[in-house]
């Protein structure tokens, strides 16, 4: 297996297996991540990736991939090619090591069997509602199933017409025999089969009885060697019946670990929800580059590699917690920062006319593609007597500290000259802005600034009109306009999505070198933010970008440049 460039910290799951290890217990370390495929994954998943992966690579040992795909009705084959997508995509690789719950339904169903034989299950045809009733709550005990004590003979006879397709879709199931009185409802004689009519995606229409999610899983590892199960704490309360089964069964016994599972504020991250906001068309679809799932995040232009780091970042523990939205943005940053070469956008752009530069004349500056990387190469910019700025470095009437163009005022264009606003020309009707009359000051060319000239503080971003390139650009903010919603106890998560989270500028303009960028490819616009550019373009067949993030503290940097 190719060894994972994830770095996990010390924790206590690897204090587990390193006693384990020397103990004698485990000669090797075999864990697992175990999707259901009945959704895209998550960043949260990103999380239980990072930890069974990187597990596995630090102690060398393996990490499977599992396809938990009990539940035919929910389940699709796209899911699970978007899983495997998103998992190599990570830069994790399971090998040869994909399996599949379904690979096992005979395995599953011979368990079954056994503990029938064994005295352990039964078939038991209380209806739904009266199951319910029966498993009494927290507080009170549970009552035992009327047909609990079918003979062993009764109970193989059964639970083999269950298979054979003789009785109706939820007229019986198979249950453990435990007990009902038992404090944890999980071992009060816990459903393993149910009769189900659906076609499953791998195995078809070959069976009509599926098992459930907690006679699968544990059965599974077992099958699979899995010496460390790891799993979120919300399966703490099924370890008992994991545990159970493996005894029942006497087969081997991986040991199931919980770890808290993953939060981020300003997002929801279950699969049910996302799905709903699919659905419901609150989004575009499970790559829509506001959703938390690997996918949506990788169209938006986060990396692996800054995924992977806020993994490592954020550890694993045993209590639940919120994580901030931006260590995960601040990670993203970070690494694009290293990797993405610069470019010049405007976003909403304000023609200027550099009235004292003659009309036809044009040249170019030279600057690098990146300020600390000359290996990455240079660009050229040209320049002419048209330019466009950005709206929001203009200002009619500007506060003193608005160190960009305004009447009057001096500003420097990014690797060329400094101009001068002279004048102002607005629509006569709506009294917008529509042009900026100004002039430039030939000697300060390419950043030059001759001895004894006047500074300027402020450096603008700026295209030349007759090369720009017209881009879509979408400017994403966060999902939800609240941090927490769990906290919003009264309100449906919908209620609380942020209206403004994306906003379409159709008419951007950046410099020409980006008119051959290609899906995928991030660029920093300087003073703006990372952008990456999205395989599906916009209506009118332009180039799009997504914005990934906006850069922190944009003017503080550039005034010093
Ligand atoms: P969700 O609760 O979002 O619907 P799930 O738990 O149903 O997710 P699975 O496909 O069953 O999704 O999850 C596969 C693995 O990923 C499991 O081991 C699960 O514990 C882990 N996992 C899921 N969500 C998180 C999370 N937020 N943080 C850490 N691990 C997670
Ligand atoms: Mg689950």
């Amino acid at each position: 297996m190719i060894h994972p460039p994830v770095q996990l910290g010390p924790n206590f799951i690897r204090n587990i297996v390193d006693e384990d290890l020397a103990s004698g217990k485990h000669k090797s370390v075999v864990t697992r991540f175990p999707p259901e495929p009945n959704g895209y994954l998550h960043i949260g998943h990103a999380k239980s990736i990072c930890l069974n992966f990187g597990l596995a690579a630090l102690y060398q040992g393996r990490c499977h991939l599992r396809f938990d795909d009990t539940n035919p009705v929910k389940e699709e084959q796209e899911y699970i090619d978007a899983i495997k997508t998103d998992v190599s995509w990570l830069g994790f690789d399971w090998g040869e090591n994909e399996y599949h719950a379904s690979d096992y339904f005979e395995a599953l169903y011979a368990f079954a069997e056994k503990l029938v034989e064994k005295g352990l299950a039964f078939v038991c045809d209380l209806p739904p509602e009266e199951m319910r009733e029966y498993r009494g709550t927290l507080t009170e005990p549970g009552k035992e199933s009327p047909y609990r004590s079918r003979t062993v003979g009764e109970n193989l006879d059964l639970l083999r017409r269950m298979r054979a397709g003789e009785f109706d879709d939820g007229s019986r199931v198979l249950r453990a025999k435990i007990d009902m009185a038992a404090p944890n409802m999980n071992l009060r004689d816990p459903v393993l089969y149910r009769i189900l009519r659906a076609t499953h995606p791998r195995t078809g229409d070959a069976w009509c009885i599926y098992p459930m999610y907690d006679f699968a899983h544990g059965q599974s590892d077992s099958l699979e060697q899995i010496t460390h199960s790891l799993c979120t704490l919300e399966f703490q309360d099924h370890r008992p019946l994991y545990d159970w089964l493996c005894e029942a069964l006497e087969i081997y016994h991986p040991q199931q670990i919980e770890f808290a599972r993953l939060n981020l504020t300003y997002t929801v991250m279950s699969k049910r929800r996302l799905l709903e906001l699919v659905n419901e068309k609150h989004v575009s679809g499970w790559d829509d580059p506001r959703m938390p799932t690997l996918s949506g995040m990788r169209r938006r232009g986060f990396t692996a590699a800054a995924i992977r780091t806020f993994c490592e970042r954020i550890g694993v523990g045993k209590s639940d917690s919120v994580i901030d939205m931006s260590t995960l943005e601040d990670c993203v940053r970070e690494d694009l920062d290293q990797i993405a070469p610069r470019a010049m956008g405007v976003l909403r752009p304000l023609k200027v006319t550099i009235t004292n530069y003659p009309e036809g004349q044009s040249e170019e500056f030279t600057a690098p593609k990146h300020p600390k990387k000359p290996e990455m190469g240079s660009r050229t910019i040209p320049f002419g007597r048209v330019i466009y700025v950005d709206r929001d470095d203009f200002m009619e009437d500007p506060p003193k500290n608005f160190f960009r163009l305004g009447p009057d005022r001096e500003v420097r264009l990014r690797y060329g000259y400094i101009i001068r606003c002279d004048g102002v020309i607005k629509d006569p009707v709506s009294g917008e802005v529509t042009e900026l009359r100004c002039s430039y000051d030939a000697e300060t060319g390419g950043g030059v600034l001759p001895e004894g000239r006047k500074k300027v503080k402020g450096i603008i971003h700026w295209v030349a009109a007759a090369n720009a390139v017209s881009v879509e650009v979408r400017l994403y903010d966060r999902l939800l306009s609240v941090a927490d919603p769990a906290s919003e106890k009264d309100r449906d998560y919908r209620e609380l999505l942020n209206q403004d989270s994306l906003e379409v500028l159709a008419d951007a303009l950046v410099e020409p070198e980006l008119a051959s960028a290609e899906a995928g490819e991030s660029f920093q616009f300087e003073r703006l933010g990372y952008f990456c550019v999205d395989g599906k373009g916009s209506q009118s067949d332009k180039l799009a970008f997504n914005r990934t993030v906006t850069l922190r503290d944009t003017w503080a940097k550039l005034a010093k440049g």
